[in-house]
């Protein structure tokens, strides 16, 4: 958590009211970030909600069209690049294949016309950092995939940023690579203080290595927040769909006081809920819930929906049922698996119920975002 984390350096990075068009095509709309001195914070959304195109901004390549950025309090909307002291790690952003690997970490530091000396214990450094310290005579085509990608942190990271941006740095790894990678460069930035800027479009990236996660779609960030509460509160029916897997479940609102409200489903079936949502009687509405937050039980009880089990995939750890109304709604349920809990089997009734009164997300169908 944000909390965790040793104090950065500096004041951050404040984005404010970004708005950002190509020609008259509005891909940024009212964009506010404000990253904390040593956070490390991602920018999580589909392909095209514009993620990259904020990392631009921060790093000069592009001039908003409305809106402010600082860089530890400093406006920097037009100070070129090279001057705003960012380093850049680019999923496509190739180390110079004809510079050793010394050369390569080197490069930033000699731009900024530091003494040889310097430069020297500067690299060394930077490659005991990322545990590549014997590599600094290879080319990058005698490294692999993962080694490429610490040169590339070790470079950005030579010249001491002010902010670091990530794009999909570890979307080229294989799966075991990646997550090697991800920790190791979770560990370091860590260690280092240094505020970063992370951009993925995958979720459990985002999730296990941010301490927080700005949350997009089309051009407006749905939710900023940490990693549990994106989870376990989602501000829209869009986030609660991008994060996570979840049952979405349409329903009518029928009855609330301020305790708990009362859903019809298709076909009449109720669900009682220990939440009081904000609106009207009659409101259509869409009920997310995890599956890992539904119970089934062989037993009745007074506000269990009879239900039946229609594919049970045992992973290990946890079942996942899928389970279906009588009016045929298909419901996923994570159950844990354990020495003396006895598996469902198909066509079984059982009865279920949220394992925890606050455990169901509800959202007004009209405040309904694009769907996934
Ligand atoms: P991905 O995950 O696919 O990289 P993204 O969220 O990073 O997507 P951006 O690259 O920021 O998305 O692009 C946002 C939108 O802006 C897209 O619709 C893209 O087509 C458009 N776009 C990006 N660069 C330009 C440009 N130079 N001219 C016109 N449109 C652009």
């Amino acid at each position: 958590s944000a909390e965790s984390s040793p104090p950065g350096r500096g004041h951050g990075l404040d984005i404010e009211g970004i708005t950002h068009r190509f020609g008259d095509v509005t891909v940024l709309n009212q964009i506010h970030l404000q990253v904390n001195p040593g956070e490390f914070v991602a920018l999580l959304g589909p392909s095209g909600c514009g993620k990259t195109t904020i990392l631009r901004l921060v790093a000069g390549l592009l001039t908003p069209t409305v809106g402010q950025i600082r860089i530890d309090g400093q406006r920097v909307e037009h100070v070129p690049t090279h001057k705003r002291n960012v380093g850049i790690v680019f999923q496509n952003y190739a180390l110079f294949p004809h510079m050793n690997v010394f050369d390569n970490v080197a490069y930033g530091l000699r731009a900024q016309g530091a003494k040889t000396t310097n430069v020297r214990s500067r690299v060394q450094d930077m490659l005991e950092l990322v545990q590549l310290e014997v590599m600094g005579d290879r080319f990058p085509n005698e490294l692999s995939g993962g080694q490429q990608q610490r040169i590339a942190l070790a470079r950005a990271l030579a010249v001491e940023p002010r902010i670091l941006l990530l794009d999909e740095p570890f979307s080229a790894l294989d799966k075991n690579l990646r997550l090697d990678m991800q920790i190791e460069v979770k560990r370091l930035l860590t260690e280092q203080g240094i505020t970063t800027m992370f951009v993925t479009h995958d979720q459990e990236e985002a999730l296990s290595m941010a301490d927080r996660i700005a949350v997009m779609s089309n051009g407006v960030v749905q939710q900023f927040d940490t990693p549990t509460t994106v989870y376990d509160r989602p501000s829209t029916l869009f986030v609660s769909q991008f994060v996570g897997t979840t049952n979405l479940i349409s329903g009518t609102l029928i009855q609330h006081n301020r305790e708990s409200c009362v859903v019809s489903l298709a076909d009449g079936e109720q669900m009682q809920l220990a939440i009081d949502p904000d609106m009207p009687i009659n409101s259509p509405v869409q009920l997310a819930i995890r599956p890992e937050n539904l119970r089934l039980s062989t037993e009745p009880s007074p506000n269990a929906l009879p239900v039946r089990v229609d594919i049970c995939l045992p992973l290990g750890a946890a079942t996942i049922y899928e389970v279906r109304t009588a009016s045929g709604i298909p419901i996923k349920v994570t159950q844990p698996r354990g020495i003396g809990v006895k598996s469902l089997v198909p066509g079984q009734t059982v009865y279920l119920t949220l394992a925890s009164a606050h455990a169901c997300s509800i959202f007004h169908v009209s405040d309904t975002d694009p769907s996934v």
